[in-house]
């Protein structure tokens, strides 16, 4: 589907972020189109139970509210194609997305791409994804109430989450693989001291455990001599880090060193009419109602900068 339009928006991604910007800029007559990318619905496909989404009393599934997201957003004329984006380009005006070798121009481009957290790639891990392994401690923390909770990694993210599992854990043992911490010296000490966490260096997972339950535990390798130890849990955080997926803008919008996109004002990045919002800017909430809320900001943003430089 290549086109000789000039549509006035896309929006690349169909998570929270991409959906509500497509709702905004479709119920304001926008006629937006959206490539939703090889992850229709986004990271909450892969996830059951959300209960920190408001307006779901009794919680709803990742896919179920991905599809009325769209189902809202197409309502008002939002086109979605189920199409990954190969590139932009941004140097001229209109700016051109290509998709399956076809190109296809518009005005003002929203990014919406999200991030993907970093697994260990352990032996078992793919199958007690979501049955006890997680990789965000406020979406799914609550949901292993006095049990045995183990934390990966070594730097803020570990310590925040390690630290924030304890409300709900009876013990979480904080793992990681040197005596080296990148974490900051406070966030590093407010875990250690706490009552609740032990923290076990030069430790790495080598294969999960599980049972007809889920998780059970973990094999852990010491990595200077390879011996080997077992520890019971029910429940994994790997906090490792997160890769934002901005490899296809081939360096045209500004991004900091790990690659998420900079805002420049408000939501637009370091080209004018190029907006972002969600996981693809956020280095610190990462949940489904802040990237849904950027999304609207970015479609305001898209809006009024469409009627100033354009219409
Ligand atoms: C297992 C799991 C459980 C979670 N549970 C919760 C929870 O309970 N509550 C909560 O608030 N948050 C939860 N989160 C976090 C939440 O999913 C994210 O914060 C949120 O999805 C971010 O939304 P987003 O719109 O920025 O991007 P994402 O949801 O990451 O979506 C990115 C979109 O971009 C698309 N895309 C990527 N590259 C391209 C391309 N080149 N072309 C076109 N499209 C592209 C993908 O297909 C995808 O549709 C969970 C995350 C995971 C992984």
């Amino acid at each position: 589907m290549g086109d000789d339009e000039v549509h006035n928006v896309i929006i690349i991604g169909s998570g929270p972020a991409g959906y509500t910007a497509g709702l905004y800029t479709a119920r304001a007559m926008l006629e937006p189109v959206m490539f939703a990318g090889y992850m229709s619905g986004g990271q909450l496909m892969l996830t059951s139970d959300i209960e920190n989404f408001p307006g779901y009393p009794e919680g709803i599934g990742g896919p179920e509210m991905m599809m009325q997201l769209r189902e809202q957003a197409e309502r008002f004329g939002l086109q979605v194609h189920d199409k990954n984006v190969e590139r932009i380009d941004t140097s001229l005006k209109p700016f051109s997305v290509w998709v399956e070798g076809e190109e296809h121009r518009a005005h003002a481009l929203i990014i919406c791409t999200g991030a993907e957290a970093i697994w260990l790639g352990a032996e078992g891990e793919d199958e007690q994804k979501g049955r006890g392994i997680s990789t965000c401690a406020t979406c799914d923390g609550a949901f292993f109430r006095d049990e045995e909770i183990i934390v990966i990694g070594g730097g803020d993210s570990a310590m925040e989450e390690a630290t924030f599992l304890t409300r709900f854990a009876s013990k979480v043992t904080l793992i990681h693989r040197r005596d080296v911490f990148r974490a900051s010296k406070v966030m590093y000490e407010r875990a250690a001291n706490h009552p609740k966490i032990e923290i076990k260096t030069f430790r790495q997972v080598k294969k999960w455990l599980a049972d007809e339950k889920g998780l059970s535990g973990a094999v852990l390798e010491d990595p200077r001599d390879g011996s080997t130890e077992e520890i019971a849990c029910t429940g994994a955080f790997i906090a490792i880090g997160h890769t934002p997926i901005t490899g296809f803008l081939e360096g045209q919008i500004e991004t900091d060193e790990s690659g998420y996109i900079i805002p420049k004002e408000y939501t637009m990045t370091s080209v004018s009419g190029v907006f972002a919002a969600g996981d693809v800017v956020d280095t610190r909430y990462r949940q489904a109602i802040t990237a849904a809320g950027m999304g609207c900001q970015a479609a305001i943003d898209c809006e009024r900068w469409l009627e100033e430089n354009i219409h």
